[in-house]
């Protein structure tokens, strides 16, 4: 299911809660993130649906529901740029080691390896298009979410969950139990949520769970939420 939010964002659902996003450019479509295995021909078909093509393929974070269909997509669309960071990319080569600047929790869930190699490696601060790039770890040590500076619409990944009542990641819901079942450190997301929300999103899109428009005010109580219970 495709569902649009403002002038430049659609959100493409698969099984009620597994999001991936085109973001509209004037050349054309940035997806963000890849979805469950089997995604692509959907994917591929919204965006032709709305005349542009998809010349950009980023990844919040290395987990098996955002890098499903990368190899399919990457195969449909070989000339498109491939942007993810160097963390991610590690990950996806099935290297699963971490680093020293990083909190040393166990990973709760290894990477799938993907094939599709990076056309450019991105950072914190660099720009996919309209998208800056803002480091998030937390859920994952490589997660990072997207901020639109046209608009203000966060794609924030797994950094939020707004499946039900909303959550910093890490924070049970017995309704969707999975990203926190996933989740490597909580300290380390709610200091990501924290940085996050002081961007002052218009517009808080995320890998599961609803869009919420004007989200300051329920990313607060969920990084709140996230603290007494830490
Ligand atoms: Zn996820």
């Amino acid at each position: 299911m495709a569902t649009k939010h403002g002038e430049n964002l659609i959100k493409m659902t698969r099984m009620g809660a597994f999001s991936a996003y085109l973001v509209r450019e004037e050349d054309g479509f940035t997806l963000v993130d890849t979805g469950l295995p089997g995604s692509a021909n959907s994917f591929l078909k919204t965006a032709d649906d709305e005349g542009l093509p998809i010349n950009r393929v980023t990844l919040t974070h290395a987990h098996d529901d955002h890098t499903g269909s990368l190899d399919q997509i990457a195969g449909l669309v070989p000339d498109a740029e491939y942007l993810w960071t160097a963390r991610t990319a590690q990950f996806l080569s099935g290297d699963v080691s971490m680093m020293e600047n990083e909190a040393q929790a166990e990973l709760k869930v290894t990477s799938s390896v993907r094939s599709t190699k990076a056309t450019q490696i991105i950072q914190a601060g660099d720009k996919v298009g309209s998208l800056e790039v803002i480091a998030s770890p937390g859920h994952t040590p490589d997660h990072i979410a997207f901020f639109d500076t046209r608009d203000g619409t966060l794609i924030a990944g797994d950094a939020f969950v707004t499946v039900g009542k909303p959550a910093v990641t890490g924070i049970f819901r017995w309704y969707f139990p999975f990203p926190t079942m996933a989740t490597w450190h909580v300290p380390t997301g709610i200091e990501s949520a924290e940085k996050l929300l002081a961007l002052k999103p218009s517009r808080l899109a995320v890998g599961h769970g609803k869009v919420v428009e004007n989200p300051a005010d329920v990313m607060q109580a969920a990084i709140e939420e996230a603290k007494r219970k830490m």
